[in-house]
């Protein structure tokens, strides 16, 4: 497996995107941020690999939410995909 490394792609830095994703998903971004990240999924291979394996986890979440409040769901989520890239140097 390659090893993920934050890069620069449509404005936004990978740690960017992930951290935006949960927001995307329920849709919580304006439409210019969600460009900026599908630009940037579109670019980058490590982010669209991440983005498909959380998006249908993520948009389940949003499904759910949709029920009953996330109690912090998506904040532990949020720092999950945090955890799972290296800290930018
Ligand atoms: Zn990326």
């Amino acid at each position: 497996m390659t090893p993920l490394k934050p890069s620069f792609h449509g404005g936004l830095w990978c740690t960017e995107v992930l951290e935006l994703l949960p927001d995307l998903v329920a849709g919580e971004v304006g439409a210019e941020e969600r460009a900026a990240v599908e630009a940037h999924l579109r670019a980058c291979d490590a982010c669209a690999r991440f983005g498909g394996r959380y998006a249908g986890l993520l948009t389940a979440l949003a499904e759910a939410a949709r029920q009953e409040p996330p109690a912090g769901v998506l904040e532990r989520l949020r720092l999950r995909l945090r955890a799972d890239l290296p800290p930018t140097r």
